[in-house]
């Protein structure tokens, strides 16, 4: 498959036009934002840490019948992946409580969710991807009724997959993001599983794996990701 030219920037990742139409190169940047993109900083070995990790993450998750843009890596930062539309809204489950659920409603982090709490947000970084639900995503047409209901379900089957690879290597699948795309009609998965876009915790130490040691400036981001990385079974 041959690179062509760059077809979208976001803010960790680029999209490459491919010159097969079904397929674009998902290429990992070391750029790592939080707040919105208002705090931005280069972090050396990220790119090619995360691509990966989500390579590792989309096959496990294919060979689990959970359907994902990912059809293979193309180098050490590159993917190649499905050609697809992507709807603009952010699917969130939360098994324990962190970050803006705390904030919101004055929850105490750490909290058990049980069952978990699924929260939609809309994509857009001028109004701080504002909390939506389903009738928003009708009204609006960001998806089908159909898409919303199996962006649901997909996103509980990858809690159920994920939650349980952490755990069996020792952390806690706090929360984590998803976006999903149409390729051919299809809802699937799309975008990046990544410790930038999910909360770990080591299971016995309750010590921060993630991008809130970016967000928290607690140092050692990227030795964590790689942390998690061996854990899991990614070679680097
Ligand atoms: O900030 P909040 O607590 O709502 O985030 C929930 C989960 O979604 C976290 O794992 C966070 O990393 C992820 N997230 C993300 N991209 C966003 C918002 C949240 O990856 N724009």
């Amino acid at each position: 498959m041959e690179k062509q030219q760059l077809l979208f920037t976001g803010k960790a990742k680029s999209i490459y036009a491919t010159d097969n139409e079904d397929y674009v190169i998902m290429s990992f940047r070391d750029d790592t934002s939080a707040f919105d993109g208002e705090k931005i900083e280069q972090l050396s070995r990220k790119g090619e840490v995360n691509n990966k990790f989500n390579a590792f993450i989309m096959q496990y998750l294919a060979k689990a019948g959970i359907p994902t843009h990912f059809k293979s890596l193309f180098n050490d930062t590159e993917s190649v992946v499905n050609n697809m539309q992507m709807m603009p809204v952010e699917c969130v489950v939360r098994n324990v409580a962190a970050g803006s659920l705390c904030r919101r409603l004055g929850v105490e982090e750490g909290m058990d969710l049980s069952p978990p709490i699924f929260e939609f947000f809309l994509k857009n970084d001028e109004l701080h991807d504002p909390m939506i639900n389903e009738h928003h995503i009708e009204t609006f047409s960001w998806a089908s009724a159909d898409a919303v209901a199996k962006m649901k379900t997909l996103t509980f089957q990858v809690n159920a997959e994920l939650s349980k690879l952490f755990a069996d290597a020792g952390m806690i699948l706090v929360d984590y993001k998803l976006e999903f795309g149409l390729f051919k009609g299809e809802v699937i998965l799309g975008d990046e599983f990544s410790p930038d876009g999910c909360r770990l915790w080591d299971v016995k130490t309750r010590e921060k794996l993630d991008k809130d040691r970016f967000r928290q400036g607690l140092g050692g981001v990227i030795e964590a990701y790689e942390e998690v990385a061996r854990r899991i079974g990614v070679t680097l």
